[in-house]
């Protein structure tokens, strides 16, 4: 398995900088794919010092953390994370759909519930699954719900989106629901601003202790559940901020049977990366 952090810098820092390592041309932006716990992340993050934290543009625009691994990979491990490649807009709460804010934090809305149906403005025009602007907010076509009921996964249920549009073109899609346990994110799951400046707890709320941070930065490793029963997973902290139409969103994770389905219906095996349990002292790879 290989981890990588794949970051957009300006052209002029890439070519003195970085010539070694891949990189892609986005105009004046070079996309590097750089080795997650490498020597060049740190001397991104020494780079990042010399030019001054007001800089902070000239030496990185955006980034993301890649994994590579192999189908064989699939049967060694119980639970992966899942980061839907598609995303639609505008999310379900801007949409007319209604949540229950009883158990909801007041300071940063996490823990809030959906009641009723998901309702949506627009769906995916090629991908079969897709998540929202609130991540956790996930849809499946009819082709990949039908497909995820044939093989019998559990541990969710689908509830048909209601469309505002008034096209007749949009098909029917499914909300999924997840029904299972919460996973207990564990010890060494990081969160935090960025993995060059690695704040961690950076955007964590202090009020419900919920939210973590803005983003996951490393791998994430979960206590297991008492029951595994079930292909899907919710997790109990949440990653992101209240703002505009974001809301904070719990990390998705599912097992390997799930991924596979997945895979077929044409989302990317780089959409998913493995979960390291965490069981007390011991952890598993
Ligand atoms: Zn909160």
């Amino acid at each position: 398995m290989n981890e990588y952090l794949v970051i957009r810098v300006p052209k002029g820092i890439a070519s003195q900088e970085f010539r070694d390592y891949p990189s892609r041309s986005h105009g004046d932006v070079r996309e590097l794919t750089l080795p997650w716990d490498g020597e060049a992340v740190e001397r991104l993050r020494v780079l990042r010092q010399r030019l001054g934290a007001t800089d902070i543009q000239l030496a990185y625009y955006s980034w993301s953390r890649k994994v590579e691994f192999a189908a064989g990979d699939l049967d060694v491990h119980r639970f992966f994370l899942w980061r839907p490649r598609a995303c639609i807009e505008p999310p379900g709460h801007t949409c007319g759909t209604t949540f229950d804010d009883s158990n909801a934090c007041a300071r940063c809305g996490s823990g809030r519930a959906r009641v009723g149906p998901l309702i949506l403005k627009s769906a995916p025009k090629r991908s079969q699954m897709a998540k929202t602007l609130v991540y956790d907010e996930l849809i499946v076509s009819e082709q990949f719900a039908l497909r995820l009921s044939s093989l019998g996964l559990k541990g969710f249920s689908l509830s048909e989106v209601v469309f505002r549009s008034r096209s007749s073109r949009i098909s029917t899609w499914y909300s999924l629901d997840v029904e299972t346990e919460p996973l207990r994110i564990g010890v060494g799951t990081e969160f935090g601003d960025d993995p060059i400046r690695r704040r961690l707890g950076f955007g964590a709320c202090r009020e419900c202790r919920r939210l973590r941070g803005l983003n996951l930065i490393s791998s994430v490793r979960v206590a297991p559940p008492a029951a595994l029963l079930g292909d899907v997973w919710l997790s109990d902290a949440y990653e992101g901020l209240r703002e505009g139409e974001l809301y904070p969103s719990r990390l998705i994770c599912v097992s390997r049977h799930f991924v596979d389905a997945a895979v077929k219906e044409g989302e990317p095996l780089a959409s998913f990366e493995p979960v390291h349990i965490a069981e007390g002292n011991r952890t598993n790879a």
